[in-house]
């Protein structure tokens, strides 16, 4: 008599747990809640290479501000392409386009020839994982939070995605390990810890492609090489889009997309956009200079 609704209990939590794993990869980058419905008998995604396309495709939230403009590139299937640019530039526009959060108001987005609105919104999202900014944890352990990526998941498959998130090193430090309670009433992560965790999370899921939004936030350097590090390990096997930042991050992209305005102005391999001399080698320039300034400064600051 106690067993079935213990039963049915243990049913609810795992159901919850599960949609907060959804809300989190899904809603903390795209702070908004879906406006568009699926076609009567929207088929489900067919992906097989997943080689995404835009095309010609613009867009806007309000009619009278055009925010996207003709805005064309290809990812080819396994590759990685950084999206960066300045602050407005509609960079989080064009991911939420890619999930189907609104409809272009002209051209059309394909994954291996799919027209994404034809599809299922479900079908789609569940083809693309996401590693937001900032992630929220649950005052649950280390493992635990990391098991929201697929909460079937074996401990093995658990230890090995923190292997592979460089979280490795941080976690066996703590007295407890992966069973750490983290969140509110626990340890509290570092804005670099905690993108690992997200991850984790994604490589746990093992979506056939995989958006990253990399953190603003400034990061030490050890962090930042941990996810360099570990963005290179998810970009094996993965189509990914990276929103990147850091230039340093871009580097070894396969295409760098950039973007001004609403408009794609460059696209090239890193080398490729150098010597073009134009946007992304002022950007560059830029970031290397600033670079340089804060070595001094900090080598100053020491002999002090
Ligand atoms: P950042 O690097 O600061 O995140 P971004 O390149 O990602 O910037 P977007 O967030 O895509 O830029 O924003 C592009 C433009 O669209 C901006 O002018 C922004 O104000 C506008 N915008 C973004 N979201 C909305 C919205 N929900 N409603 C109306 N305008 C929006």
């Amino acid at each position: 008599q106690i067993f079935m609704p213990l039963n049915f209990l243990g049913f609810v939590y795992r159901e919850i747990r599960g949609s907060l794993a959804n809300i989190d990869n899904l809603f903390t980058l795209l702070d908004e809640v879906p406006t568009v419905e699926d076609k009567p008998k929207a088929r489900e995604l067919v992906v097989k290479n997943s080689h995404i396309r835009f095309e010609n495709v613009d867009f806007a939230y309000h009619p009278d501000r055009q925010i996207l403009k003709n805005i064309s590139f290809e990812i080819a299937s396994g590759q990685k392409v950084a999206v960066v640019g300045a602050s407005g530039a509609g960079k989080s526009t064009l991911v939420k386009l890619l999930f189907r959060f609104y409809n272009p108001t002209a051209g059309r987005i394909t994954i291996d020839g799919q027209n994404i609105s034809d599809v299922s919104q479900a079908s789609l999202r569940q083809t693309i994982g996401i590693v937001p900014q900032d992630t929220v944890l649950f005052n649950d352990t280390l493992q635990e939070n990391i098991r929201y990526g697929r909460p079937e998941a074996t401990d093995e498959e658990v230890d090995e995605v923190i292997r592979l998130a460089h979280l490795a090193h941080f976690i066996n430090s703590l007295p407890e390990g992966p069973k750490t309670q983290v969140g509110e009433r626990g340890l509290k992560l570092s804005g670099g810890e905690k993108q690992r965790v997200a991850i984790a999370r994604a490589l746990l899921k093992n979506p056939p492609i995989l958006v990253f939004d990399e953190a603003t936030s400034s990061l030490d350097s050890h962090s930042e090489r941990a996810i360099l590090q570990a963005i290179k390990t998810i970009a094996v096997n993965h189509t990914s889009l990276v929103i990147a930042h850091r230039l340093s991050t871009v580097i070894d992209a396969d295409k760098i997309i950039v973007m001004e305005n609403g408009e794609v102005v460059e696209q090239g391999t890193h080398f490729q956009l150098l010597r073009n001399n134009g946007r992304y080698a002022h950007l560059w320039h830029t970031q290397q200079q600033s670079k340089n300034i804060n070595a001094l400064e900090n080598r100053e600051e020491r002999k002090i």
